[in-house]
């Protein structure tokens, strides 16, 4: 299984629809305040 952790991942909040790039799903949506929960991996 290859290592991507160097590579970004892009996170989609499944509330509002807000999405970013980052390695890990923000702690809570800058737009509806949803927690990481809500945040899925595309
Ligand atoms: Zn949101």
């Amino acid at each position: 299984m290859a290592e991507t952790l160097k590579l970004k991942k892009k996170w989609r909040c499944t509330v509002c629809g807000y999405a970013c790039n980052a390695d890990e799903a923000p702690e809570s949506c800058p737009e509806c305040y949803a927690p990481r929960e809500a945040f899925v991996e595309e």
